[in-house]
């Protein structure tokens, strides 16, 4: 048996376990995002374990060999986050070591997570205070040259890095790293700038709502970032992405013609027809407002659809 800091491993692994546990139960797309408190609180067996540090982007929690969590901090709309685009020629993320000593007791406590294989979770803030918990995610590669590790974000990503043929399988890994890390941010800075209503309707329940991309996924400017999104529920999203509903410049909706002169129940009458003309409800700060040369091309788009 082996003893850490005066308690079996077993401790460790099961606090893990229970730490995972207790985040997919305080979490869902209604409530996705973590309060620092709630986190710093956090107990197991009786004894208070922070699954956030207090300062530092590390936890290794005194009693724990490996470390249990990484964090990236608030990054306010309209600037890059530090550590998201920071991918490698493998197509993984990369996370900067604590200051440039490898040595450092926090450095040697994610050296440690990669040797015993266990995973971490990746505490994002997007509100200051306030995190998204990507998780499951593994450090798979130390690289001291650039002080940095090498993360996966997925389980296949793993797989793929342990099975050492990431470098064949590289636009999958990136896909993976897409919809695990970048399209769970994306929904949730948009959805915390427009507090969590549809620019449309208003309607404010976040388990209906979607961050809509302006430029599609893929094209270019159609980056997962606040000024290229617009928070709506489920049906507007839907019909903005089918043209039945398009978004001028200046922020005002339009109904498709023929979709206007359409009769039918409710949902079309109040949901749709009824949105025309309706101004965006949009953040009060500039930097996460919609782009408005984005919401230009994608208006184009609409028009062309129309004719
Ligand atoms: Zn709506």
């Amino acid at each position: 048996m082996t003893f850490v800091g005066g308690r079996d491993g077993d401790w460790e692994d099961r606090a893990r376990e229970a730490a995972f546990q207790w985040l997919d139960e305080h979490s869902d797309d209604e409530h996705p995002l973590f309060e620092r408190a709630d986190l710093a609180s956090w107990t197991f067996e009786g004894k208070r374990i922070a699954l956030i540090d207090r300062q530092r982007g590390i936890r290794k929690p005194a009693e724990f060999r490996a470390a249990l969590s990484i964090m990236t901090t608030f990054t306010p709309p309209g600037q890059t986050p530090p550590y998201e685009d920071a991918a490698g020629d493998d197509g993984l993320l990369r996370y900067k070591y604590r200051g440039k000593d490898a040595a450092h007791p926090e450095n040697r406590a994610l050296r440690n997570a990669m040797a015993e294989h266990v995973p971490l979770i990746w505490f994002t803030a997007v509100e200051p205070g306030r995190y998204l918990a990507v998780r499951p995610v593994w450090i798979v590669d130390d690289n001291p040259r650039e002080l940095e590790f090498s993360i996966a974000v997925d389980s296949a990503q793993y797989a793929l890095a342990r099975a050492g043929t990431l470098s064949d399988e590289r636009s999958y890994a990136e896909r993976l790293t897409q919809q695990r890390l970048h399209q769970p941010l994306f929904r949730a800075r948009v959805l915390s700038v427009y507090h969590s209503e549809c620019a449309i309707c208003h309607l404010n329940h976040a388990g209906l709502l979607d961050a809509a991309h302006i430029i599609e996924d893929g094209k270019p400017n159609g980056l997962p970032v606040v000024p290229n999104g617009l928070s709506m529920c489920k049906i507007h999203h839907a019909a903005y992405d089918r043209n039945i509903i398009g978004v001028r410049p200046d922020a005002v909706v339009e109904v498709r013609t023929d979709i206007l002169h359409e009769i039918d129940g409710p949902m079309l009458k109040y949901g749709i027809q009824q949105m025309h003309g309706a101004r965006l409800t949009l953040p009060g700060t500039r930097a996460a407002r919609p782009d408005p040369e984005r919401l230009e091309a994608r208006y184009e788009e609409f028009r062309s659809a129309v004719a």
